[in-house]
C-alpha cells in the first residue's frame, strides 16, 4: 500500500515536472507593434471594422486608454527597444534612428553592424545589421534564456529595427523586407543565421510579393463613408509614384511598369495596405513552419507593421488613405486572431498590441485650421548659434554636429581652447531658449546631476544617454515640426513626422488579450516600458536587464 502510494507522488512530480518547473504559462505571446498607430485609430474609423478585429481585442481584451510613452525621441528604434526592454532609450540605449558618434564623428544607425552581412538577400554587398547596440536584454532574451534556448523567439517586420531590436541579443531569426533590391524577399541577419531557412526562401519565391504589388488601391468603402478624414485631394499630402495628385485609385502596377529596370518597385508595398497583408502571410507560415506554441515551452513572435507609418507619413493622420489603411489592417488582425484561435487555441497564447510611436497631425492642415503650429528652421538655428559661439570664445568650429533636437560640442577644441565644457553648454541652452519655436533646452550636465520627475524635463531626462546623445537637447513648442530648409512656409508643408515628447506622438494603444487576461479597460496612466514588465510576470521571468517600467496591475488577480 505505502509502495502504490510512493508511485502515485512519484507520478504527480513527473507530470508536473514536465512543464519545467513552470507549469502555467501562454504557449505563445504574440506582440503586434503597429507602426505610427495614435491612440485614436482604435476609434475613429469603428463604424468601418468588422467584429473579429480592433473591436474584438476591445470586447474581449483589456485596453489601457491611457498609454503613454514616456521619454522623447518618440522613434521607431527608440520605440521597439522600449517595448521589449521594457525601458527608456536613457538606459537601452536606442537614442534615435540615428544617432552621431562623436569618437567616430559621423552618424550611426541604430542597427548598422560592419561586422554582419545580410542574408537571403538578392544583393550580396548589403551593408549588415544586428542588435548589438541594444545595452539591455529585451523580454525576449530572458524567455529564450529562462528556458536555456528552447523557446523559440521570431521577429518579422517590413523594417530592419521593426524586427530586429524586438528579437533582441537571441532571436531565433528577424525578418525583414528588403527593398532596396529587385524581388522585395524578406531577409536575416548573419547575426542570426548563415543562410535563411527554406521556408523563407519558399515564402520569397512563391510570387506572393509580386502579386501584393499587382494591388490597385480603391476605399474599400465610397468615400462618404469617411466623414472623419479631409476630402481625398487636398494639399497636406505628398504624391508619390510620378502621380499628379495624392488620389485614389493607387495603381502600384503602373508605378513598377515605370520604374522598370529600377530596384525601388517593391518599395511601394510600404504604402500599399497590400505590405500588410503580405506581412501577415509571412508572420502565419513563421509560426507554422517553427511549430511556434506547439509545446508547453513559451514562444514568442513580434509582428510590427510597418505601412501605416509610411502611410502615415506621406499622407497624415487626418487623410482617407490612412482611415483606410486601418480599415483593412483591422481584417488582417481578423484574419491572425483566427489563425491563432485554431492552431494555438483561444486562451492559449497572450497577445498585446501597441506602436511604437504617435504623429502630430499635418502643419499645414494644423494652420488652416487655426490650430498651433510652426516650424523649428534647424538650419536657421545652426546658423545663429555658429554665430554667437564665434563671437563669445573667438573664431573656432565649436559645434561638431547639429543633429535636429541634439546638439553636440566639439569637446576636442574646448578642451584644446581650455574652456569649461558646462559653461558652454548652458550658453548654448540659454541662446537656444530664445530661438522661436524652442521649448526647453537642457544640458548633458543638467540631464546627468539632475532627477527631473515629470513634464517635459522628465522626457528629455529619459531620451539621454550621455554617450549617445548630444551636449544640449531641444524640446519644440507643441504643433511644431523641424524642417532644414530656411525659407519654407507652414501652408507649403506636406506630409507629417513624429518624435517629440507631445502627446500626438506619446500616446498611443496598449491592448491585451488571450491567456489570463481579464477583459476591461482603464484610464490610469501607464508607460510603454510596462509591457515588459507584465510579460515577465505573466511567464514568470526574470525582468530584462535594464528594466524600469512596472507590472499593469489590472491584468493580475491579487
Ligand atoms: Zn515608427
Amino acid at each position: 500500500m505505502k509502495t502504490l502510494l510512493a508511485i502515485v507522488i512519484s507520478i504527480l512530480f513527473h507530470l508536473v515536472a514536465i512543464g519545467q518547473g513552470n507549469t502555467s504559462s501562454p504557449k505563445l505571446v504574440v506582440g503586434i507593434v503597429v507602426d505610427q498607430m495614435r491612440f485614436d485609430h482604435l476609434y475613429k474609423h469603428q463604424d468601418k471594422y468588422g467584429e473579429g478585429g480592433f473591436k474584438r481585442l476591445l470586447n474581449e481584451g483589456y485596453n489601457f486608454k491611457n498609454a503613454h510613452y514616456n521619454y522623447s525621441p518618440t522613434v521607431t528604434a527608440a520605440g521597439h527597444a522600449s517595448i521589449y526592454t521594457g525601458t527608456t532609450p536613457s538606459v537601452h540605449g536606442m537614442v534615435g534612428n540615428s544617432w552621431f558618434d562623436r569618437n567616430l564623428d559621423r552618424g550611426v544607425s541604430n542597427v548598422g553592424d560592419s561586422t554582419a552581412t545580410i542574408v537571403g538577400s538578392m544583393e550580396v554587398n548589403m551593408r549588415g545589421v544586428s542588435p548589438h547596440r541594444i545595452m539591455s536584454t529585451t523580454i525576449s532574451d530572458q524567455l529564450r534564456m529562462a528556458y536555456n534556448y528552447q523557446s523559440k523567439v521570431i521577429s518579422v517586420s517590413f523594417k530592419d529595427r521593426g524586427a530586429i531590436l524586438p528579437g533582441g541579443h537571441t532571436a531565433n531569426g528577424a525578418y525583414w523586407h528588403d527593398w532596396q533590391t529587385s524581388n522585395g524577399y524578406f531577409v536575416s541577419s548573419s547575426h542570426y543565421m548563415d543562410s535563411p531557412p527554406q521556408w523563407v526562401v519558399d515564402f520569397n519565391e512563391s510570387g506572393k510579393a509580386s502579386k501584393y504589388l499587382d494591388f490597385v488601391w480603391n476605399p474599400v468603402f465610397p468615400m462618404e463613408r469617411y466623414p472623419e478624414c479631409t476630402e481625398d485631394d487636398v494639399p497636406y499630402e505628398r504624391t508619390f509614384g510620378g502621380k499628379p495628385t495624392p488620389t485614389f485609385p493607387y495603381e502600384f502596377n503602373e508605378y513598377r511598369k515605370l520604374s522598370a529596370g529600377s530596384s525601388r518597385a517593391y518599395q511601394m508595398l510600404w504604402v500599399s495596405p497590400a505590405g500588410n497583408s503580405l506581412l501577415t502571410d509571412f508572420a502565419m507560415e513563421a509560426i507554422t513552419q517553427e511549430t511556434l506554441g506547439a509545446d508547453a515551452i513559451p514562444d514568442l513572435i513580434n509582428i510590427s507593421y510597418s505601412v501605416p507609418d509610411a502611410a502615415g507619413h506621406s499622407f497624415g493622420p487626418q487623410s482617407i488613405e490612412v482611415a483606410d489603411i486601418y480599415v483593412r489592417l483591422d481584417r488582417e488582425l481578423e484574419r491572425l486572431l483566427n489563425f491563432l484561435d485554431e492552431r494555438i487555441g483561444e486562451d492559449q497564447y497572450v497577445l498585446f498590441l501597441t506602436s511604437d510611436h504617435g504623429v502630430v497631425p499635418v502643419a499645414s492642415y494644423l494652420d488652416a485650421n487655426n490650430l498651433p503650429t510652426g516650424i523649428a528652421r534647424i538650419t536657421l538655428f545652426e546658423d545663429a548659434l555658429n554665430k554667437y559661439l564665434k563671437e563669445k570664445y573667438g573664431n573656432k568650429e565649436w559645434i561638431q554636429n547639429f543633429d535636429g533636437a541634439n546638439i553636440y560640442l566639439n569637446r576636442e577644441i574646448i578642451r584644446e581652447e581650455k574652456e569649461d565644457l558646462t559653461e558652454i553648454q548652458q550658453a548654448v541652452a540659454d541662446f537656444m531658449m530664445d530661438q522661436d519655436g524652442i521649448y526647453l533646452a537642457l544640458t548633458a550636465h543638467q540631464l546627468t546631476f539632475n532627477e527631473y520627475r515629470s513634464g517635459m524635463r522628465s522626457m528629455l531626462q529619459n531620451g539621454f544617454h550621455y554617450d549617445r546623445s548630444g551636449d544640449v537637447l531641444l524640446a519644440f513648442d507643441p504643433g511644431y515640426v523641424q524642417h532644414g530648409n530656411p525659407n519654407i512656409q507652414v501652408s507649403q508643408i506636406k506630409g507629417t513626422g513624429h518624435g517629440t515628447g507631445w502627446v500626438y506622438d506619446t500616446h498611443i494603444p496598449i491592448v491585451w488579450k488571450g491567456y489570463g487576461i481579464p477583459q476591461g479597460n482603464s484610464v490610469r496612466k501607464v508607460a510603454i516600458t510596462d509591457i515588459a514588465s507584465t510579460l515577465a510576470m505573466i511567464l514568470n521571468l526574470q525582468l530584462p536587464s535594464g528594466n524600469t517600467g512596472q507590472p499593469l496591475k489590472e491584468l493580475f488577480n491579487e
